[in-house]
């Protein structure tokens, strides 16, 4: 099932699909001109489709608050997502929370509870208060397409296997089989449930509704409480792998001698460069995952204001992190780079340290002109794990339209 790997405005898809999705791609909102702009398709064809997805709940035309002009200089109706429309469950497991939305087209989160890990009596117990969570969110199943979860892991596939949860401490885990074995006896028995990897999924929304849009070949890093990932959009599909573990750029050795990874390697990006490595170039380091995110955000603050040790530190991992970025630029070719995270404020605190290690290390000559940019969604992830679970429903509306009516 490699739903992951689908891009929102693929050709491949049926028109009534590419209207559904330029419709989520605008943020769930748009006038009809721009709708029949978009599709390069006729009124008449435009008027069908609208017609079609109005019947069947999904979208609500405003006629009465025409905005801008149409075709013909024709005022155009404003086409918004209807109450009524399908929406999914989104799941983002991090070190310190779990997260459970319901999310809409148009990426909009119509509501959310933060689950604290550092009290989770264990994987059965939190697996139970996802399950119960979900089934809540669920009060119309029959409205629901899918659950995507996003898991800070490579996860196979194939079944959903969450191969190494390193930050979570958990061993492999057969997270889809475990859930759906927990669904089955709800009322999301049958609701499929879709799982990518945290960072993978953070790109996709980064490409789809955030600064990434547009490129063709986009390398997104980011890192939050511990560990870095990362992934490539090329032509708006993820690259993911064969068995679809790819890509994993925290493991990329950028110091041979430097600390030790929970990976089993030493002197990976993510352990050189995350919120770990920060604290340890200050001379403060800490083994406690959840006082790392704590300790970095006031490391941060302080180089913010220019406090020196902190503005020294700061620079140190900037430099590794464009060690790795100049071997990832040499591998990819990307046209844009997007930061995410505390990535982001290495990136605009200390601009000349990345650069300097993208001229010395990167054989191509334009690697230090390739555009970099700060992440633009705050719940990347969230948002990613949403629009996996609402590709069923952009790449063929009518069979899952006509699956949720019965
Ligand atoms: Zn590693």
């Amino acid at each position: 099932m490699a739903t992951t790997g689908q891009a929102a405005g693929g050709e491949a898809r049926d028109t009534l699909g590419q209207l559904l999705a330029q419709l989520h791609l605008l943020g769930g909102t748009a006038s009809r001109a721009e709708l029949t702009e978009r599709l390069g398709c006729g009124r008449s064809v435009m008027g069908y489709l609208l017609g079609e997805l109005t019947d069947r709940g999904v979208i609500a035309i405003d006629r009465a608050g025409r905005t801008g002009t149409g075709e013909a200089g024709r005022p155009s109706h404003r086409v918004t997502i209807a109450d009524t429309a399908p929406t999914v469950v989104a799941v983002q497991l991090n070190i310190d929370t779990a997260t459970v939305a319901t999310v809409g087209l148009g990426g909009r989160v119509l509501d959310r509870t933060d689950v604290p890990m550092r009290d989770a009596p264990g994987l059965d117990d939190l697996l139970d208060r996802i399950c119960a969570l979900a089934v809540e969110r669920a009060g119309a199943p029959r409205r629901m397409v899918a659950v995507g979860i996003a898991v800070p892991s490579p996860v196979r596939r194939s079944d959903g296997l969450v191969y190494a949860p390193l930050h979570l401490g958990w061993p492999s885990v057969a997270l889809r089989e475990l859930l759906t074995r927990r669904f089955e006896a709800t009322t999301l028995a049958g609701v499929p449930l879709l799982l990518g990897n945290d960072a993978n999924l953070a790109a996709l929304a980064e490409h789809r509704h955030g600064t990434g849009r547009g490129a063709a070949q986009l390398l997104y890093l980011t890192t939050a409480h511990v560990g870095l990932g990362g992934a490539l959009i090329s032509n708006g599909r993820l690259f993911d792998g064969a068995h679809g573990y790819a890509m994993e750029p925290g493991h990329i050795t950028v110091d041979p001698a430097g600390a030790p990874c929970p990976c089993g390697s030493t002197g990976c990006l993510e352990v050189e460069a995350d919120h770990r490595g920060l604290l340890r170039a200050a001379g403060h380091p800490t083994a406690d995952v959840h006082d790392v995110a704590r300790g970095a955000a006031a490391l941060l603050a302080a180089a913010e204001t220019g406090e020196a040790g902190a503005v020294r530190a700061v620079r140190q991992v900037a430099g590794r992190l464009g060690s790795g970025l100049a071997s990832l630029i040499n591998l990819t070719d990307p046209d844009r780079i997007v930061l995410a995270g505390s990535l982001a404020a290495y990136h605009r605190l200390a601009a000349t340290a990345i650069a300097d290690n993208l001229a010395g290390r990167s054989f191509l000559s334009h690697a230090d002109a390739i555009p970099i940019r700060a992440g633009a969604l705050d719940d990347a992830a969230l948002l990613g794990a949403a629009d996996l679970a609402l590709q069923p429903l952009l790449d063929d509306p009518r069979v899952t339209l006509s699956r949720l009516q019965g």
